[in-house]
């Protein structure tokens, strides 16, 4: 495949982009600004999305768009919630209208397929929901429209040849993976000082009064032990080759 330069979607002029968009493909990574333990910045949830977007948009010759850095409320067994300054987010509903709002725009451009890559957990659902809004009122025409949250692109095996403690996505939060990949990619970004959480939050519970010292190790809601560059270019490279099989087998389905 010829590998060719990303192009943002945002530095073209209007004179240009109806022309240059036609028959393409979108990428919009969806993030946010949320607390990552002592070690991650607070834009890990926008980084990384960001990195996957900038990659699919050379390697399909599609546009990525600007990040969208604010997310939905970040939960405490699932992300350290608002325990820890530096969180900011947005509530679901007008989140949810946001996305519509947004999409609903680009829609007046003559692209052919919409890629979301979400990077916050609680994001998810709200996109989804956005998405199948814009569908049942028409205003995603035939476009096509492939939207995921780029953990879930990890097969199961990996995780048990790399993971052996996983503690579920809900709760990788500052974790191996998210540590991982950005010592891949921005390791001057990351802190030394990387403390394991012994008892992560089990998915799908959550509970009152908040038990703060269970809930986390400043913020980091399971282990970081185990994290390195090179098991984070391996993710990413994966999560690169899980994006394109998904990919071709919609343009197949098409
Ligand atoms: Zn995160």
């Amino acid at each position: 495949m010829e590998f060719v330069a990303a192009k943002a979607l945002a530095e073209l002029t209007s004179a240009e982009i109806e022309r240059a968009v036609a028959g393409k493909t979108l990428i919009w990574p969806i993030g946010g600004i949320e607390q990552h333990g002592p070690h991650l910045p607070l834009n890990v949830d926008s980084l990384i999305p960001e990195a996957l977007s900038h990659r699919l948009a050379a390697m399909i010759d599609g546009f990525y768009l600007p990040v969208q850095p604010f997310s939905a409320r970040s939960l405490p067994q699932s992300g350290g919630g608002l325990l820890f300054p530096g969180t900011i987010y947005i509530d679901g509903a007008t989140f949810t209208r946001y996305l519509q709002r947004t999409l609903a725009g680009l829609c007046r451009l003559p692209f052919k397929r919409l890629v979301i890559i979400n990077g916050h957990y609680e994001n998810e659902a709200f996109i989804f929901e956005a998405i199948d809004e814009l569908n049942g009122n028409g205003a995603l025409g035939d476009r096509a429209v492939t939207a995921f949250s780029w953990w879930s692109l990890v097969p199961d095996a990996w995780i048990a040849a790399n993971l052996p403690e996983f503690p579920g996505w809900h709760a990788e939060h500052a974790g191996i993976t998210e540590t991982s990949l950005m010592l891949y990619l921005h390791p001057d970004l990351v802190r030394s000082e990387r403390p394991d959480h012994p008892s992560p939050p089990m998915a799908g519970i959550y509970r009152l009064p908040l038990d703060r010292a269970s809930a986390s190790t400043q913020g980091v809601l399971s282990r970081t032990t185990g994290s390195s560059a090179t098991l984070g270019k391996q993710l990413f490279n994966l999560v690169m080759d899980q994006m394109m099989t998904l990919l071709e087998h919609r343009q197949n389905d098409e």
